[in-house]
């Protein structure tokens, strides 16, 4: 059920005010979507509230690794219209033909899937499980011992014992509740295009050049996904002229297999948001909100899930402290693999090796699936 001023009919968002939710999700995306799922698993009753209305499309490298395939199929969601893919493969775009390196995951396949059909199936999904879904932006927020009082742009306010932030990078929630803390790494931004063009691997590929690596996601028997993830300093942004273009005049082996574009350019970022605390009081931020480093290892969506379920069994259970003490070992696994690939490939040299390494020692990568592929 998708309700809001808009609709003719619908309640405004002042008259659920009164409502009898239990738990307050801000933000629509894949975190907040699913947590609303898993709360009503737990027969909970969520509001969500999502500034954006319609489907949601987001730049994104588009693969969902093993366990969010699973998890979002345990919560209901889907099918999923798009292509599995088995495994990663790393190119070096200086030698494409010669450098390259690539493994399946063990524990059956990721799936390349559209945002905007992520976001479809989830919406889907969240109104079969008759989940009130408000059109709105949040503007603040209040909580006592209680609950928590969303105030919303243009009037009114929801009240819940709970809240879950689930609203992004730049998430409001935890720069109003101060749990934001200052990045560490140099600030690295994405780029994504679709283009038409008939898959050629059975695998994501993440070929690296210097500064800046491009992901190639199959997500449709016609469609790749094109994502660069770079360093702010080459960053065009997708109002300039061609900042695809420029991208990819990097990777001309790349260029030369890319028919017509199938979306229009779209950017993100800076990624790295660090946390003081998953916490404050009746606030739990997850997602992305909840912190996170960078994409390169593709597992955001799978995060979102993890945390989202975390936090809807601790408010299930009545005990808000299960979260702080789940929150470090959800994040752990990811924070030190995709730190050590970003602090391995950020100085030059070592960037260079990073293919003949892999090929005298190809087990640091199925190691490296294995553990993506868990869970
Ligand atoms: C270039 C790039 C490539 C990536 N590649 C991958 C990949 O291959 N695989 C993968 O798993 N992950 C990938 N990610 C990460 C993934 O996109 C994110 O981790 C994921 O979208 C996080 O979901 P979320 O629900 O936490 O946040 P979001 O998807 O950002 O959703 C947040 C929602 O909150 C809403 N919101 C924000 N503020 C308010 C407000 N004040 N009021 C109401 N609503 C609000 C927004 O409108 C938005 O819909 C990539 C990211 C980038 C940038």
């Amino acid at each position: 059920m998708s309700v809001g001023p808009d609709r003719p009919g619908a309640p405004t968002p002042l008259q659920w005010a009164g409502s009898d939710a239990q738990l307050l999700i801000l933000g629509g995306g894949p975190a907040g979507l699913a947590a609303a799922l898993a709360a009503r698993q737990r027969g909970l009753c969520p509001i969500v509230v999502e500034a954006q209305p319609g489907i949601i499309d987001k730049a994104c490298g588009e693969g969902l690794m093993p366990p969010a395939v699973r998890a979002l199929a345990a919560l209901g969601v889907g099918p999923l219209p798009g292509l599995p893919f088995t495994g990663i493969a790393y190119v070096d775009a200086r030698a494409p033909e010669r450098l390259r390196v690539e493994r399946d995951f063990p524990h059956g396949p990721g799936l390349g899937v559209r945002r905007l059909a992520l976001s479809a199936a989830l919406q889907a999904a969240v109104a079969e499980a008759q989940v009130p879904v408000i059109a709105a932006r949040a503007i603040g927020i209040k909580q006592d011992d209680a609950g928590v009082e969303l105030a919303l742009e243009g009037g009114g306010c929801l009240r819940a014992p709970h809240l879950l932030a689930a609203d992004g990078l730049r998430s409001p929630t935890r720069r109003w509740l101060g749990l934001e803390r200052p990045a560490r790494g140099p600030a690295r931004v994405g780029l994504r295009q679709h283009f038409f063009t008939k898959p050629w691997s059975p695998r994501v590929e993440v070929h690296w050049a210097e500064g800046l690596e491009c992901y190639l996601t199959p997500v449709a028997e016609d469609t790749v996904g094109v994502a660069f993830l770079m360093d702010r300093s080459r960053y065009l942004p997708p109002a300039a002229p061609s900042p695809i273009q420029a991208a990819l005049a990097l990777f001309p082996h790349i260029a030369a297999r890319l028919g017509p574009p199938a979306s229009s350019p779209r950017g993100a970022g800076p990624f790295e948001q660090r946390v003081s605390a998953p916490r404050s009081g009746r606030v739990l931020l997850i997602g992305d909100a909840a912190g996170y480093l960078d994409p390169l290892t593709g597992e955001g969506i799978r995060l979102g899930l993890d945390t989202g379920a975390a936090a809807v069994g601790a408010v299930a259970a009545g005990r808000l402290g299960d979260y702080d003490r789940a929150y470090p070992g959800l994040l752990r696994r990811y924070w030190w693999m995709t730190g050590g690939l970003l602090a391995l490939t950020r100085p030059p040299l070592l960037r260079r090796m990073l293919l003949p390494t892999l090929r005298r020692a190809p087990w640091l990568l199925s190691a490296a699936l294995r553990l993506m592929g868990e869970g």
